[in-house]
């Protein structure tokens, strides 16, 4: 169902073609659009989603960890250390300066995949970036791309955000987009298989889909991070897709280099204490992911990688956990 548009659809971040393909997080059926509200179109439901300079918040609150207030100026009800995370979120963007720990050597390429994946569609195609609220490692080249028209949401508000929606529900219509990226992110949801599900929901028939999660990497985001897989888990969480290609993401090097930062971190308490120690990691410590040029792709690195990718094609064929565990390629065959 289409969502219905009317006059200030205009100041949307999001394309109008786009509009016509939302749907309510909560129960799926079509928005109506206006200036500053998106109300759903059910009369069972009816819930309001406001507009936050033309980013649209689409929040299922029964589900979702975040409320629809907190995007919302003046509202803001969940901050009870604000000045906590204002320093933490200070810290963390210097550290950006700082020589870093970790490196994505297979993320250009993978990326390039995606879009030769992408154009045996033809015409122009539509790709959701799910967690987009900057570019992701690697994708700089990708987004430049006019040949395909970037959906780029998140969970937080930042320089790209378009919309704000949780990836367990996500607001559109089933069978949307050509493509779907979920770099890093599907460690920080709480149920990763319902977020893929949701995935494969909203793909096309054959669409591609592109996403890495850690696997040896410790707890980053603090309360929002709860999973890590494997590559084998990975492959299974994508079991209704047919692998393009597969493997890691951020080699042992860089895995090693998290360890040591997260390792000195345990022996102090203080903010201040922390950003010294993860100072003194990125410096004694950003050599070590330089080996990963050279462990990446090696059979032991998917035993010991900081993450793994997945590149595929959503299918009507589920790989079953028997093919599943003869897809094991580590280094203990
Ligand atoms: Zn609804």
């Amino acid at each position: 169902m289409s969502a219905v548009e009317s006059p200030g659809i205009s100041a949307l971040r999001i394309g109008a073609d786009i509009v016509g393909k939302l749907a309510c997080p909560c129960c799926k059926m079509s928005l109506v659009v206006s200036a500053d509200v998106m109300e759903c179109s059910s009369q069972d439901c009816l819930t309001r989603f406001p507009l936050v300079d033309g980013i649209p918040i689409l929040l299922n609150e029964k589900s979702s960890v975040f409320s629809i207030k907190d995007f919302v100026p003046g509202e803001a009800t969940f901050n009870p250390r604000a000045k906590a995370r204002l320093i933490r979120r200070l810290v963390y963007s210097f550290l950006n300066y700082l020589p870093a720990l970790g490196n994505n050597p297979n993320s250009r390429r993978n990326y390039s995949l995606f879009a030769d994946a992408l154009s045996k569609t033809s015409g122009k195609t539509r790709v959701l970036v799910v967690g987009g609220s900057i570019v992701g490692k690697g994708m700089e080249q990708l987004i430049e791309d006019d040949r395909i028209d970037f959906v780029e949401t998140d969970i937080s508000i930042g320089p790209r955000t378009m919309m704000v929606c949780d990836a367990h529900d996500l607001p559109f219509e089933a069978e949307t987009f050509d493509g779907i990226i979920i770099q890093a992110v599907l460690e920080h949801v709480l149920d990763p298989f319902r977020c893929v599900e949701e995935i494969y929901r909203v793909l096309k028939a054959n669409g591609i889909v592109y996403a890495e999660i850690p696997f040896m990497q410790q707890v980053h985001g603090n309360r929002y991070d709860y999973l890590r897989f494997s590559h084998l888990g990975l492959l299974r969480l994508f079991r209704k897709f047919e692998e393009i290609v597969s493997g890691a993401a951020g080699g042992p090097g860089m895995a090693l280099a998290w360890s040591y930062r997260y390792f000195l971190l345990s022996f102090v308490k203080s903010t201040k204490a922390r950003l010294l120690a993860s100072i003194f990691a990125h410096f004694t410590g950003f050599w070590l992911k330089y080996f990963d040029y050279f462990l990446v792709n090696r059979p032991g690195a998917l035993d010991a990688s900081s993450g793994n990718f997945f590149l595929g094609r959503k299918s009507s064929a589920v790989l079953s956990d028997r093919d599943l565990i003869k897809k094991y390629k580590g280094g203990d065959v």
